[in-house]
């Protein structure tokens, strides 16, 4: 999914009681540390251009980040350990696998299928792109749905 809707889902699911701008930054993280640094980089030395950088035009350390950030194995190790030290936190925090969780059916082998295993294995599924409107539309739809369902329950507490 886009970093935008991941960021949301993140707030949506994880971060709607508390530590708001934590479960953003790690729904939206696995891309931000791979496409985000790259767009940043790119606006920097004025080379950025909109949509989707061709596969041949990517740096080495891109795949090496984004393979990082959307791996199941480095995610549990290192929310694991936050969820020792603080439940709160790491709770925040599982903006993250649902990330990957999000990216892993709508990724097709031809760019970035998400590496679940990395780097023990470097097994994906070929999954239909979320750009096509099928997955695209229900993904707004489930957005709106949660979001008016967070504001509506904030509201109740508070006229309470
Ligand atoms: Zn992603």
């Amino acid at each position: 999914m886009d970093t935008f809707s991941h960021a949301l889902w993140g707030y949506g699911l994880f971060g709607h009681k508390r530590h708001a701008w934590l479960a953003i930054l790690f729904g939206a993280a696995p891309d931000l540390i791979s496409f985000g640094a790259l767009m940043l980089l790119n606006m920097l030395s004025g080379t950025w251009h909109f949509g989707k950088p061709p596969l041949e035009t990517l740096p080495s350390w891109l795949f090496t980040n984004y393979a990082f950030g959307h791996s199941v194995i480095v995610c549990f190790s290192v929310v694991g350990l936050v969820w020792l030290w603080r439940k709160d936190i790491a709770f925040a925090m599982l903006a993250w696998p649902f990330h990957i969780l999000l990216d892993f059916p709508f990724h097709a082998k031809s760019y970035f299928a998400t590496p679940l295993f990395w780097p023990f294995s470097d097994f994906s599924i070929d999954g239909i792109p979320w750009s096509h409107w099928y997955i695209w539309y229900p993904n707004v739809a489930g957005l709106i749905i949660l979001l008016t369902y967070r504001f509506k329950q904030k509201r109740k507490v508070k006229n309470q």
